[in-house]
């Protein structure tokens, strides 16, 4: 493994001050470019001002999926495309996306056949409820899509008293439900970072940092400032790719280019702990209307529950939460599909909240804006001797045939040739990894006998990390301890995180190295002892530690509902569970 500490990168970043292409923005479309053109053996570097993965990129509905909901804006190229993509996912990164049944509840037979066509034929962009009829042509459709590589059963409908008996207590009113299969993404922030490492194994050439941003350009200069360290760097690009997501029109502003080809909705999540809720799931995804005829989603996550999301213009992508407003929402849409299960607050044990960065559009429903990806090229001028290529749109699933379709465009642009391809490429743990039970089983007895780690716990290591758990066995050796206040994760795999994961700040280890915060864990004691551990290896004296917490605790209150009460109240880990 090549560790590099942060002030190996940033003295080479001081070293190396012309790229041929700088990305700004490190969310998975800026990583997904990153990687490409490190393969076609480009010299790239990539800026990211906050952490790998902070933006957009976490704040997903956690879905690798095609996009049956596309069908009706006739957005067909989208949605083979995500269904390609889809399926690459699901064998490059099997570690962390795995196929999801995802069954559709359905009120009406033949309800919403009149509108859906009237969406289809771009007549109207009013949403309606879908009766049986529409479903199935849709549902049909998805399948004719992936029948050359159907790596996932068909679609089926299920009779009302099938669904009533497999889902126990969905609302009685459907006349029947459907199911089909798309996929889900455990750790999507672990898999951006992991192709940021992937790079730093294979390319010389390539530079990656996070906590570094774009203030300001002038001429041909970009002036880059690390946030950890005030210290300021000028550097150059032949070519500059905008992948800052939400915020490319204030990026491109920094650029002088004024542009507005945004128009952001944002998307709020709920997790909830709920047993009769995990239960009534039977490990499907619903997939369902609410009255207005908007799709949401519910599925097991983690052992809690993600519902979500809304979808609400915003102006400015800065610090959006989840509101009072957007809690009621969900939990009022979830209550149409399982009428009888009573959420209590305390039951809501996170939320987050993110930016769409959609094209900037006029549809009268925020449901209608294309999902697709666009590219925005500025060319070179007075004030600019480099062009400017903006990332818009586009989902996760489709990140990587994005990322290659942009780089296919700088390599004409550089005059280099195309030398590698993404699309068979393993990504991080996803590497060498087992085909089958058996393979799985023979992998877990060899890594427990070298690692000497009892099988349970080359097992937890193997399910968080893939294949990439071979390199914590140097930090889990046998002076090894669990934590005190979550004895499932021990002292050795935070300082692998910390040290070879590129953690620069006590959230990355909560919200993005781990699923500590969005499956529900987090409490105060835990917290404190990460940050001793973080603290020991970075130096810090006691006041940059203190203030490290008090940010962190900050931050979970305002952005994800965890209020430091609630945290202080919060069970130990260490008490209630055991390696
Ligand atoms: C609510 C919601 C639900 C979604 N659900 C799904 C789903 O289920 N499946 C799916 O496939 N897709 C989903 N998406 C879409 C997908 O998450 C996004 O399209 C994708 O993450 C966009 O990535 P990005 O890299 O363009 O933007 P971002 O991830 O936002 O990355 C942009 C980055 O630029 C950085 N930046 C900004 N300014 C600067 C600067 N001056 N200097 C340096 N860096 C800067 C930001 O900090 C940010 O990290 C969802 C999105 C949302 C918000």
């Amino acid at each position: 493994m090549k560790m590099q500490n942060r002030q190996t990168l940033l003295d080479r970043l001081e070293k190396k001050s012309a790229f041929s292409v700088v990305v700004i923005g490190g969310g998975i479309n800026g990583i997904g470019l990153y990687r490409e053109l490190a393969l076609q053996g480009i010299d790239v570097l990539l800026v990211e001002r906050e952490d790998f993965c902070a933006g957009a990129s976490s704040a997903l509905s956690r879905m690798i999926h095609g996009g049956l909901r596309y069908l009706e804006n006739a957005e067909y190229e989208l949605v083979r495309e995500s269904l390609r993509e889809r399926n690459r996912l699901l064998k490059n990164a099997p570690h962390y996306v795995s196929p999801l049944a995802t069954t559709i509840p359905i009120y009406s037979w033949f309800d919403g056949v009149w509108g859906s066509a009237m969406r289809f034929f771009g007549w109207s962009d009013k949403p309606c409820n879908r009766g049986a009829l529409v479903i199935k042509m849709g549902l049909w459709f998805y399948d004719v899509l992936t029948s050359s590589e159907r790596v996932m059963p068909k679609h089926r409908f299920n009779s009302a008293k099938k669904t009533a008996a497999s889902w126990l207590g969905i609302n009685a009113d459907l006349v029947c439900s459907a199911t089909y299969y798309d996929a889900w993404i455990s750790h999507p922030e672990r898999l951006g970072l992991e192709m940021i490492l992937d790079v730093q194994e294979q390319s010389n050439s390539a530079l990656a940092l996070n906590y570094m941003t774009l203030e300001s350009s002038e001429g041909a200069a970009l002036q880059l400032k690390d946030s950890r360290t005030g210290q300021c760097f000028s550097i150059a690009g032949q070519v500059v790719v905008n992948a800052a997501g939400p915020w490319i029109d204030l990026t491109n502003q920094k650029m002088q280019h004024q542009s507005q080809v945004i128009g952001g909705t944002k998307g709020s999540h709920l997790i909830i702990n709920n047993g009769a809720l995990l239960a009534a799931l039977d490990d499907h995804m619903i997939y369902y209307e609410n009255k207005e005829g908007r799709v949401c989603i519910l599925f097991p996550y983690f052992g809690n529950v993600l519902v979500g999301s809304t979808d609400i213009k915003v102006e400015s992508p800065k610090g959006v939460t989840c509101t009072e407003q957007e809690h009621r929402y969900i939990l009022e849409s979830l209550a149409g599909v399982f009428p009888d299960i009573e959420i209590q607050p305390q039951d809501v044990v996170f939320s987050f909240s993110g930016v769409r960065p959609l094209p900037s559009s006029k549809t009268a429903t925020n449901g209608q804006i294309s999902r697709n990806h666009s590219i925005h090229i500025q060319p070179p001028d007075q004030h600019r001797p480099y062009p400017v290529y903006s990332m818009i749109g586009g989902k996760w699933t489709t990140f990587r045939a994005f990322a290659e379709q942009v780089s296919d465009k700088l390599l004409v642009e550089l005059d280099r040739e195309k030398i590698s391809s993404s699309q068979n490429l393993s990504i991080g743990g996803g590497k060498y990894y087992p085909n089958d039970q058996s393979q799985k089983d023979s992998w877990l007895a060899e890594f427990s006998e070298q690692s000497k780690l009892s099988l349970n716990r080359a097992e937890t290591l193997f399910q968080r990390y893939g294949t990439r758990a071979r390199l914590l066995q140097e930090y889990c050796d046998d002076t090894d301890r669990p934590l005190e206040h979550h004895s499932q994760y021990s002292l050795g795999e935070i300082q692998f995180l910390i040290t070879e994961e590129r953690v620069e700040t006590l959230l990355d280890i909560l919200l993005r190295r781990t699923s500590l915060a969005i499956s529900g864990e987090l409490n105060l004691a835990m917290i404190e002892e990460i940050n001793q551990i973080l603290s020991k290896l970075k130096g810090w004296d006691q006041l940059k530690t203190d203030a490290e917490l008090a940010g962190a605790l900050t931050f979970l209150e305002k952005n994800h509902g965890l209020e430091q009460m609630t945290l202080s109240n919060r069970p130990s880990y260490g008490e209630i569970k055991n390696v």
